[in-house]
């Protein structure tokens, strides 16, 4: 377009630079030299009138060249304007009016500037006025223009001023529609910034390597993954300095091989920059063939360090995760609601359901089948509610695996809505509690037991007489059991205390209590320490206890644990008991010397008799000695029977003085027919005063026994004055007392019988019942006593005495004594 600007002259417009250039070759030049010839003829008549004088052959030629010019103005596929110096349009060709969407007739007379973009105006009055002030010189620049719709044109304009011929100046400007370029052009701008910031986001540089030169073309990408300037022209040392020692061989190998055979490469390696920190490159090549021959590598590289360490973090943490969930007996899957198929599952789920690992293709049916058949429908419903409530679930399940083994599982499910609102997943847990069940039931079991064996352990304490008491370190109560009846003696109250305060015979039996503090201080146990404490009323009471030390896991001394129980009534007993015992003895003794006073006539007879046989004995012995010649022989008869005699007498007073002497019981292995023989030997007189024979049946080679001498011929002579006594009143029947001694035919129950029967009045009913009571007597002058007395000797002994009536007439009384254990080694 040809279009002339009215001049600026008051300064020169700024440039736009790079817009304006000197004037090319395009088309345009061509019609402004056209145009130049043209404003030579004026403008049609007027021109034609001037040259009349011509000739006529000059004007037709001229007409026709006008013509033809015309033609080629109004037609010619460039856009001409031709504008005075205050922009009005004068002309402008057809073409160039419809380029714009107009007529010529809509932009004749019009400003210019109107088919301009406003802020455009400035910079087409620069280039304007620079034309105006080179007069004949060309311009070129680019710009825009907007067409009567409203749309982009780009032009490529070229313009001259030039002086028209009334001298006034014109600018004539010729233009080229570039729209199309601009907008590849632009396209291309965009596509390449696209590329870069492509490039960049994705860390990935393109490259190309020419084989033959070694010459590598980078993009502004790849100078930064290799952290090179992009002033620096890289070279292949370069890129091998800062490949990684460890991986050049390879490189070198792949770009060599692809160099050779022209060939594709897809491979990974790492650059090792200067600050130490290992790249991770992915490099994607193709081998180009040029028409030359010449082989190009063009390809991208991208920097996949980033997803390289997450996918090194990510493969560990899934193998911690893995481990995690072997350890932990966990399994995570995701359940496709849709499909009703695993979408995951770990390979600790595989485990649980005694599958392999690597059994990817088992279907999830193969799992549900191994859930026991009730629990699988609890899982149905609850997954039917999880995913109308949408909320997340519980649920605990049994899994029966081929090896018959129960496994136990509680499995945690959270819905996953997806974006339709719909539950798409289910991701879950299950975790192996078989173990966790087990030992939970075993400590259910054992607390059940506990509790059992601790009621029971309550009942006892409350029920018996006994109670639990525990001392701390320092030997002071820290606990004293409950007690349900209030009469018990449990003494209360003594909550810190140490057992030597509490009883009042700590000044009586020091020795005791120093021993038992040693056994505490040694934290030994001990047993049955009995002591005198004070019931819950104060009253005093024998306490027996026992008890063991406590320590805790680390061995450290916690106190003592145990039991006391009220001993009172016990010792009491056995105080009695050694009362009576003293009493009886004392009793026996008493009776004894009452029983020597009544034999002293006998005694004074046994004495006696073999007392006057002596002096009797020494007379003839004398008398035997004076004969002449003496008669030694019968005085040696003599002498012996006075050593007989008086030995006798001394053995009767040896045994008076025993019987008579208060001796403890003194047990001693004794041979029981020698036990009567002595003690008959003593009544003897007695029984012959009372005219009653005695006839002794003693077996021979009875075992021996164990007894007290002085206490069974006690209970012995007691028997036989007792027979004597019973039998005085005997006139018809002779008074007769038998003594045996014999062993019981049961085999079982050894035992040594000695049995003393009279033929007296024998043992009314009444009186049998009683005789052995204390006291009791059917004679005037009797104590009651004997009988007791003998039994609670017998008794002493183990052994039993009974009284029964005979048959006939009269009394038997027996003894049975126990034999010593046979030693059976
Ligand atoms: P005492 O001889 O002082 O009466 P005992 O205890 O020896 O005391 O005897 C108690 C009683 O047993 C006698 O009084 C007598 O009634 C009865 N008694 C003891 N021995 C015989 C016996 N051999 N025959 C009949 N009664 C007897």
């Amino acid at each position: 377009m040809l279009y002339l600007l009215w001049p600026q002259r008051a300064g020169t417009p700024a440039m736009m630079p790079g817009q304006i250039a000197k004037f090319g070759n395009s088309a345009a030049q061509l019609l402004l030299g056209g145009l130049a010839a043209l404003r030579s003829f004026g403008n049609g008549e007027k021109d034609a009138s001037a040259v009349a004088d011509d000739s006529q052959q000059d004007t037709a030629d001229l007409r026709d060249a006008v013509k033809q010019w015309r033609e080629v103005f109004e037609h010619n596929p460039v856009m001409y304007f031709m504008v005075d110096p205050a922009g009005t349009v004068l002309n402008v060709n057809t073409f160039g009016a419809a380029q714009l969407g107009y007529t010529p007739a809509e932009l004749i007379g019009q400003s210019v500037l109107n088919v301009f973009f406003e802020e455009d105006h400035d910079a087409v009055r620069r280039c304007v006025a620079l034309c105006l002030e080179t007069l004949d010189q060309s311009h070129t620049w680019e710009i825009r223009k907007f067409r009567k719709d409203g749309s982009v044109l780009w032009v490529r304009e070229n313009a001259k001023a030039m002086l028209r011929g009334d001298g006034t100046p014109i600018v004539l400007v010729a233009c080229e529609n570039i729209t199309q370029r601009k907008e590849a052009e632009d396209a291309l701008r965009q596509s390449e910034a696209y590329l870069a910031e492509a490039q960049e986001l994705s860390r990935t540089g393109s490259f190309g390597l020419d084989v033959a030169t070694g010459a590598i073309v980078w993009s502004r990408q790849t100078f930064r993954i290799f952290q090179c300037d992009p002033a620096v022209k890289p070279t292949l040392d370069f890129v091998f300095q800062r490949i990684h020692p460890e991986d050049r061989d390879a490189v070198s190998r792949t770009l060599d091989r692809a160099a050779r055979r022209a060939e594709d490469f897809d491979h990974e390696y790492r650059l090792l920059m200067p600050d130490g920190s290992i790249k991770y490159l992915h490099s994607v090549a193709r081998a180009l063939r040029h028409g030359s021959g010449c082989i190009e590598l063009v390809g991208g590289v991208t920097d996949v360090t980033v997803a390289k360490e997450a996918e090194q973090r990510l493969r560990r943490s899934e193998a911690y995760l893995a481990e995690a969930q072997r350890l932990s007996h966990t399994s995570s899957w995701a359940w496709d609601v849709r499909r009703q198929e695993f979408a995951y599952r770990s390979a600790e789920l595989y485990r649980l359901f005694g599958f392999e690992p690597n059994q990817i293709d088992v279907p999830a049916r193969a799992f549900q089948e191994r859930i026991l058949p009730e629990d699988f429908q609890r899982i149905i419903e609850v997954e039917r509610q999880a995913l109308r409530r949408r909320k997340p679930f519980e649920i605990d399940f049994r899994i029966a695996r081929p090896d018959g083994s129960i496994r136990r599982v509680h499995t945690e499910g959270h819905p996953v809505v997806g974006s339709d609102g719909e539950v798409t997943e289910i991701i879950g847990t299950h975790v192996d509690v078989t173990e966790q069940v087990a030992a939970k039931e075993a400590l259910q079991r054992a607390f059940d037991e506990l509790k059992a064996s601790e009621q029971r352990f309550r009942d006892y304490a409350e029920t018996a007489s006994d109670w639990f008491w525990e001392t701390g370190p320092d030997h002071r109560i820290t606990k004293i059991s409950e007690h349900s009846d209030p009469a018990s003696a449990a003494p209360t109250a003594l909550i810190g205390l140490t057992r030597w305060d509490i009883p009042p015979d700590a000044e009586l039996e020091p020795g005791k209590w120093e021993q038992h503090r040693a056994t505490l201080d040694a934290h030994l146990p001990f047993r049955d320490l009995v002591y005198r404490g004070r019931d819950r009323n104060g009253s005093p009471i024998y306490v027996r206890t026992s008890g063991k030390p406590l320590h805790d896991a680390d061995g450290h001394f916690l106190g003592y644990r145990g039991v006391s129980s009220d001993v009172t009534a016990a010792i009491r007993a056995e105080q009695a008991e050694d009362a009576l015992r003293k009493a009886q003895a004392e009793l026996a003794h008493v009776t004894r010397v009452t029983t020597l006073g009544e034999l002293t006539a006998s005694i004074a007879h046994e004495i006696t008799q073999p007392l006057a046989a002596v002096i009797s004995n020494a007379d003839a012995c004398i008398a035997w000695l004076d004969r002449e010649p003496a008669d030694l022989k019968a005085a040696r008869r003599s002498a012996e029977w006075i050593v007989e005699d008086a030995n006798r007498a001394s053995e009767v007073i040896r045994r008076i003085r025993a019987l008579a002497k208060k001796t403890e019981i003194e047990v001693v292995s004794l041979d029981i027919n020698q036990v009567v023989r002595e003690a008959v030997a003593l009544v003897r007189r007695e029984l012959a005063t009372h005219g009653v024979s005695v006839r002794m049946e003693l077996a021979s080679d009875l075992p021996r026994i164990c007894g007290d001498r002085i206490q069974l011929q006690q209970v012995l002579i007691n028997l036989v004055m007792n027979g004597i006594e019973a039998m005085q009143a005997n006139v018809d029947h002779p008074r007769e007392l038998a003594i045996r001694s014999s062993l019981t035919d049961d085999d079982d129950d050894d035992r040594l019988l000695l049995t003393v029967t009279d033929r007296g009045v024998g043992l009314g009913k009444d009186v049998k019942e009683r005789i052995f009571t204390p006291f009791f007597t059917t004679k005037s002058g009797g104590l009651g006593m004997g009988l007791s007395i003998c039994r609670s000797i017998i008794e002493a002994h183990a052994g039993r005495l009974s009284a029964f009536q005979n048959e006939g007439s009269g009394a038997t009384f027996q003894i049975a004594l126990p034999l010593p254990h046979k030693d059976t080694s």
